[in-house]
């Protein structure tokens, strides 16, 4: 007789969820996919045609707990009543990322963070592209990892880690590591315990041996502070946009420097094509692991110039009547929004709101001094943005909608200013998420 399958059963049924039983099937596993809300048509379509079972509007509790492995969505928390059963039964319970990782010997770059993530995966599968490599590109970009190894046969992959997937991992590995920064962000998903979410994002470096790479910030102090006392075996290489370093890339004046494993090369900072210091050190980060990589010179300079950016994050839009719109609606925190603000060189009319998660305003407020003429509120809840700026500028307008935050940041603009869309906030009060929210800024001010 047949030895019995393993069996899997799969919590969440979006590109994650449907990847990972199409790469489960092909691995011979008994598949079971459970989702509490409903399925896209696409995706049932898909898993009727690979012959893999499924449910939608909730969970039948005895087709998982008796599971050998569960792979659940990163959105589901692990405090969800199923997860809880489950692991009360000692089932296995990994991301997508760490089952698609058992199936792959491909070279990985894994980038986390919490904010430039998406910014900086692209950056670097860029880089790897133009240099002729046979990469995909993984996370929460595009396909999902699973349905790439199941489908594709790549030799590398650029992998945007969340702190929920990085959870979820035990045996993965990443063969260059890269950890952008770490400010206070999801913490409810983390009892409120920012060590917690530290402990998180440091997963990326987990399973490393002396033969790869830990790339990271050297300004941030949350991470050198827990290195001091978690070192790792990596090799570690390091970028900085505020002190000199001797070894990885720096700023000094006007220029990049990158002196990291065979790069040895300057570039002058207004170059690149991304604006703002977080890009520099997004750039910079990019640019090490492709040095890794062994690629030239002369490519990681061009990559760092000919990169065409990612949508809603300090998109330049268009002008009207000399006034520029910039669309940041994925700044969702108020360090994200820090960086936005710093890097605008023109009067700027600020649309600030949203859900606000125990925001800081206070963070902002030199940059707003200096650079902000006008806020315009955008929330259901405008109070705290109203009660934290009142008095700090001169200008301040509530509004409830995207029409009359255009409107109203165009009537408060001159020409030579810009208007930036960069919240700080959460968008699900006004929008149903930030690529709508920013979709709509973008129709408003065509309407101008
Ligand atoms: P993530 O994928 O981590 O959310 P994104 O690349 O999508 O990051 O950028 C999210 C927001 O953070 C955008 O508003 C962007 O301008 C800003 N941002 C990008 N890189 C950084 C960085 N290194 N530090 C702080 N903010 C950043």
């Amino acid at each position: 007789m047949d030895k019995k399958k393993p069996y899997i059963a799969i919590l969440g049924a979006g590109e994650s969820g449907v990847g990972t039983a199409i790469l489960a099937k092909k691995q011979g596993f008994e598949v079971w996919v459970s989702d509490f809300g409903t399925i896209k048509q696409i995706y049932k379509q898909e898993l009727a045609l690979h012959h893999i079972s499924f449910e939608e509007g909730g969970h039948t509790e005895s087709k998982i707990v008796c599971a050998d492995t569960i792979v659940k969505s990163p959105g589901i928390s692990d405090g969800a009543p199923i997860v809880l059963k489950a692991s009360a039964q000692g089932v296995e319970i990994i991301s997508e990322i760490e089952f698609a990782g058992r199936y792959t010997n491909a070279f990985i770059i894994g980038i986390t963070g919490s904010n430039g993530k998406t910014t900086t995966t692209l950056w670097i599968y860029h880089m790897l592209q133009l240099a002729g490599f046979n990469v995909g590109l993984a996370g929460n970009v595009g396909k999902s990892f699973a349905r790439q190894v199941a489908n594709q046969n790549f030799d590398y992959y650029v992998i945007e880690l969340s702190s929920f997937q990085l959870d979820g991992m035990t045996s993965f590995k990443c063969n260059i590591a890269l950890l952008l920064n770490i400010t206070p962000d999801h913490l409810d998903r983390y009892n409120n315990n920012f060590e917690e979410y530290i402990a998180s994002k440091f997963r990326i470096t987990q399973n490393q041996t002396v033969d790869d790479y830990f790339v990271f910030s050297a300004d941030d102090e949350t991470i050198s502070h827990h290195l001091q006392k978690n070192a790792g075996c990596a090799k570690q290489l390091q970028f900085s946009t505020q002190k000199q370093l001797s070894v990885g890339a720096w700023l000094h004046d006007d220029r990049i420097i990158f002196k990291a494993v065979n790069s040895n090369f300057d570039m002058i900072y207004t170059k690149l094509a991304l604006d703002g210091k977080h890009n520099a050190a997004n750039g910079m980060a990019a640019g090490i692991a492709a040095d890794v990589l062994s690629i030239s010179n002369d490519k990681i300079r061009e990559s760092l110039a000919s990169f065409s950016g990612v949508e809603h994050r300090l998109e330049p839009f268009i002008s009207v009547r000399g006034v520029e719109f910039i669309n940041d609606s994925k700044a969702t925190n108020v360090n994200s929004t820090w960086y936005a603000l710093e890097s605008t060189r023109k009067p700027t009319v600020w649309i600030v709101g949203g859900i606000d998660k125990g925001n800081d305003y206070g963070e902002l407020d030199a940059l707003v001094s200096r650079k902000v003429k006008a806020i315009v509120c955008m929330g259901v809840n405008n109070q705290p943005i109203v009660d934290h700026f009142y008095g700090k500028v001169p200008q301040i307008v509530e509004t409830s909608n995207m029409q009359d935050a255009v409107s109203h940041a165009f009537q408060l603009a001159r020409k030579g200013d810009c208007v930036l869309l960069s919240p700080a906030c959460a968008s699900f009060d006004l929008f149903d998420n930030y690529e709508d929210r920013g979709n709509q800024f973008k129709l408003s001010v065509r309407d101008l």
